[in-house]
């Protein structure tokens, strides 16, 4: 992977894409060195894809369940034969270690693909019957139509699939347009997806940026739903750009995951989880474990012993299969991280850990541990996405709940207790798309993912989310056939 190649800006038809755009070049973050070349897709490559749904979509959504599911199988199978070089891409292009590319990234991946395979054929409608007594009323439901799908960097081939399979289960055509900057395993998925006998089409890839690509796509007035996974301040844009057509729309956003030890916590296992949980993939992770709030007694203990852990964190070469903490997404990333923690200090922080920018190449950047943290700092209230956590120590139970609560986001939280009341309060009362009570970060595809608040609204993964590309439509038959209707004495004398 250390040379640049000349990479596709896109797959579409069923086959790659060229654009005429600027030259934009995929870097390696944990080498500072270039991955790929790809010219830029704009709006006009953006408007060939869309079109390329639309006709494809018809026939794809009238294909039998079975059909499809045979289709998404095959591409599970291929995924998983070719999943060395997805492997090898998806570490090349975001400088995660490759220990977690193998055993999270790319089997998550596949997994979901099987997951929906069995989904797709379980379309079955809610209610049929006899409602009036002069009808019989059924359910069908239809696939939305052409879905656009936005991606971000951090989980590239993971981000994808949880929003382009449930869709194709569906019966629905997708656009996606991947973050420019880690655009390797989406394109390759398309080829693999294509080879599996996925009819042309289908699946189409645009590579461009944001503002030109993405927000075209999102406004575009021929695609029926926009999907979107990244920031809030991004994800407002988008929903305004598709209210422009009454698009339907599906956010995942931003997220402050707080992490409560209660004062009767396993503390070793509440140390082991907030390391775990706050420097996967980074930290650069939407449900990332970000604000330790911890019960006045284990509050030492437990900031000594995050401390001495994350104090052990293998960081370097992605490659290495012994390394736990690779490079961030960019130097450009990285150094928004560690301002915020040197703002953090400023304002009378103190970083037990880490905090400090190492010397060589790459977009390295230690597990950080920020304690005392008040609860109007930036580092509390605002999305770092990187390998810190900030620790503050809450008074009672009512105020581990309000603090866990004290953010605009609500998208995972975690609540570490013996105490099964204790789990139960706040697993009710934390206001969060999912809340786990002593874990933090586990995902299945089975369940479904998705937030509260500014952290958006709909699902990823699950039978949610295959309703999230779904129309459900009424069909209401007349079982008598008479003329003259009981129900048009409301209307004739
Ligand atoms: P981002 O919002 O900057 O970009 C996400 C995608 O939107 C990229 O493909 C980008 O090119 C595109 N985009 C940017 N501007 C656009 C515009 N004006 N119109 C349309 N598209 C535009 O996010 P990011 O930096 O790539 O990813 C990090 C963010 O994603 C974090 O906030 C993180 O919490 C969030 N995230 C959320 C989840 C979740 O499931 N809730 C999962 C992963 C990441």
């Amino acid at each position: 992977m250390s040379s640049p190649t000349s990479i596709p800006s896109g797959w579409i038809d069923g086959k790659p894409h060229h654009s005429t755009g600027a030259d934009h070049i995929v870097i390696n973050p944990a080498t500072d060195e270039p991955v790929a070349t790809v010219k830029l897709a704009g709006r006009g490559d953006i408007d060939t894809a869309v079109a390329s749904a639309r006709a494809a979509q018809p026939a794809w959504g009238r294909a039998t369940p079975a059909e499809r599911a045979g289709v998404l199988l095959a591409l599970a199978r291929a995924l998983d034969a070719e999943s060395d070089l997805l492997i090898a891409e998806e570490v090349a292009h975001t400088g995660k270690p490759v220990r977690l590319a193998t055993e999270f990234d790319i089997p998550g991946s596949i997994d979901n693909v099987d997951f929906f395979a069995g989904v797709a054929r379980n379309l079955e409608g809610k209610a049929s019957g006899e409602y009036s007594g002069d009808h019989t009323s059924s359910i069908r439901r239809e696939p939305v139509g052409v879905v656009g799908t936005i991606t971000p960097w951090n989980y590239p081939l993971q981000m994808a699939v949880w929003k382009v399979i449930p869709a194709l289960a569906a019966g629905c055509a997708v656009v996606l347009k991947p973050a420019e900057i880690t655009p390797l395993t989406t394109l390759t998925m398309a080829r693999i997806a294509t080879e599996a006998g996925l009819p042309d089409g289908v699946l189409n890839i645009v590579v461009g940026t944001g503002p030109e690509a993405g927000a075209h796509l999102a406004g575009h007035p021929d695609v029926d739903m926009v999907t979107f996974t990244g920031s809030s301040a991004v994800g407002r844009q988008v929903m305004a750009q598709a209210a422009t057509n009454g698009a339907r729309i599906q956010l995942e956003l931003g997220g402050k995951a707080p992490f409560v030890v209660f004062d009767d916590a396993d503390l070793q296992a509440a140390i082991h989880g907030a390391v775990a949980g706050s420097i996967i993939n980074g930290g650069q992770d939407c449900t990332a474990a970000t604000r330790a709030i911890v019960a006045p007694a284990l509050y030492d203990d437990f900031v000594d012993g995050v401390a001495d852990l994350m104090s052990r964190v293998v960081i370097g070469d992605p490659t290495d299969p012994a390394t736990d903490l690779g490079s961030l997404i960019s130097r450009r990333h990285r150094d928004k991280v560690a301002g915020m923690v040197d703002r953090a200090r400023a304002v009378g922080a103190r970083v037990v850990t880490g905090g400090s920018v190492p010397d060589g190449q790459g977009a390295f950047y230690p597990p950080t541990l920020v304690a005392d943290v008040a609860e109007d700092s930036e580092i509390y209230r605002d999305e770092v996405f990187g390998p810190v956590l900030a620790v503050s120590r809450f008074t009672d139970d009512d105020d581990a709940i309000r603090r866990a609560n004290d953010t605009p986001y609500g998208l995972a939280a975690s609540a570490w207790t013996r105490d099964v009341y204790r789990a139960q309060r706040a697993s009710r009362e934390i206001h969060a798309g999912c809340v786990w009570i002593n874990d933090h970060i586990p995902i299945i595809s089975e369940m479904p993912h998705g937030g509260f608040g500014a952290s958006g609204f709909g699902k990823d993964m699950s039978t949610y989310s295959l309703d999230e590309y779904l129309l459900i439509k009424h069909v209401m038959s007349d079982i008598h056939g008479v003329a003259e209707k009981e129900w048009h004495r409301t209307i004739f004398t």
